[in-house]
């Protein structure tokens, strides 16, 4: 193999620049890395009969040389610099860690898209069929089966919604000092004939990740303010509020706000006794969901930040977003007896609720101790199994306006 002359190529950090009529790689050569085009153009070529037939010229902003870094199979074109180029080098790492990432369907399209080209490739220069099919096959049958799984997910999620099977179960929070209840977290659960119960951990990364979860967290806000209402008057409390998840795509819906509104107009609960759920997870991405947050903000409703410590922590994030509440994450409250540094955390973390005038949340309390050592620290509000299980309303009322419930 020939090969490319050292004063063609300049190596400068993650960037490489190749003169005019250099080769960037041949065919056969392994695949290392893709290359997004700064500058100039790239020449893609394949040979046949002994000839470099032209096949494709890569302009500024495109990207070449991903078939082998995502197949494993050796380059099946050659390339090479039609001008002075300036290219960004895609290592295999990251082009492999991309397209790991990606949603399974995505990567079995782009799989089986590949597959094609080398194929046609292969049809091109004479042979029949693709050399070393095995390979190629082998990811193409696990990807499919991922992705056919993932699929069907989607759909039983969608049918399970117009089926009514998902249904909300409720958690009491309460004041840690008085032990009193001040509202509820609404859970969602999902009773699929042929799954069984689904636990949310299973199916609400598939909804988030899908459009499934817009339709289904409608329905879970829904719910959730007509439960809110029942709740209030059968306890004879119209202070009880109710704590909603809400996720990224949610909020990244544009027209979430107006639906939320909408829903409240509808079924006439007050914003004030509404908390929306979410994690640091929906800054993952920037803080361009802001605006969003304070449109709901300004209509009366309250956001909770969900699992604090445990994610992307940004204090910016939550001195921007003026979260009413934060939720100290159950791994902290698990191991806040044993645990020094678990306790240091907590410590800070209701030290700058109180600063802030933020209520506090202890999360997935199970034991007496842990309690009263949370209370002794400051915390406000706790939840979990030592206090109340999720149940559904009927039971919550039984327990909690046996009276109301037995009338
Ligand atoms: P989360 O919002 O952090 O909810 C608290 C989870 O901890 C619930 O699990 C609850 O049942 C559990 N938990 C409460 N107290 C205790 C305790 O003392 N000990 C232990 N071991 N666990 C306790 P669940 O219901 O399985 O929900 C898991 C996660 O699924 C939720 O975590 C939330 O992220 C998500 N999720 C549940 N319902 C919804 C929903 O309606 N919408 C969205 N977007 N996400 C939801
Ligand atoms: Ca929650
Ligand atoms: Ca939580």
């Amino acid at each position: 193999m020939t090969q490319t002359p050292i004063s063609s190529v300049m190596v400068h950090g993650n960037s490489v620049s190749f003169t005019a009529g250099a080769y960037i790689f041949r065919e056969g050569d392994a695949g290392t890395c893709a290359y997004l085009v700064e500058k100039g153009q790239v020449l893609i070529t394949i040979s046949k009969d002994g000839e470099n037939v032209p096949v494709a010229i890569i302009g500024v902003g495109e990207v070449f040389g991903e078939m082998a870094i995502i197949d494993g199979l050796p380059r099946s074109a050659s390339a090479f610099a039609l001008d002075d180029c300036d290219l960004t080098v895609i290592s295999e790492r990251l082009m492999s860690e991309r397209f790991a990432a990606a949603d399974p369907i995505v990567q079995l399209v782009t799989f089986q898209l590949i597959k094609r080209m080398r194929s046609v490739n292969m049809k091109f220069k004479g042979h029949g069929a693709l050399a070393n099919q095995e390979s190629v096959n082998k990811p193409a049958a696990v990807l499919g089966d991922v992705a056919r799984k993932r699929l069907k997910l989607e759909n039983d999620l969608l049918r399970g919604l117009a089926k009514k099977e998902f249904f909300l179960v409720y958690q009491g929070i309460f004041d840690l000092k008085t032990r009193d209840l001040v509202g509820f977290e609404a859970l969602c659960r999902w009773k699929n004939p042929e799954r069984g119960l689904v636990p949310p951990n299973e199916f609400i990364d598939v909804a988030e990740q899908t459009s499934v979860i817009l339709p289904l967290g409608d329905w879970i806000m829904e719910q959730g303010f007509k439960d809110l209402l029942i709740l209030q008057e059968a306890l004879g409390r119209s202070d009880l509020t109710m704590s909603i998840n809400v996720s990224s795509r949610q909020l990244n819906d544009p027209d979430f706000c107006n639906r939320v509104e909408t829903l409240q107009n509808k079924i006439q609960v007050n914003p004030k006794n509404v908390k929306l759920e979410v994690t640091e997870r929906i800054f993952q991405e920037g803080e361009f969901i802001l605006p969003t947050i304070k449109s709901i903000g300004a209509k009366g409703f309250s956001f909770a930040m969900d699992d604090f410590g445990t994610g992307y922590s940004s204090l910016t994030s939550l001195f921007n977003m003026k979260v009413a509440t934060i939720k100290v994450d159950r791994s902290f409250v698990s191991t806040i007896i044993k645990d020094v540094r678990s306790k240091a955390i907590v410590q800070a973390v209701v030290a700058m609720g109180i600063e802030l005038g933020v209520d506090i949340v202890a999360e997935g309390i199970e034991h007496e101790d842990e309690a009263l050592l949370l209370t002794a620290l400051g915390c406000h509000h706790g939840q979990g199994y030592l206090f109340a299980k999720p149940k559904p309303l009927d039971e919550v009322l039984d327990i909690f306006a046996p009276k109301k419930a037995a009338a």
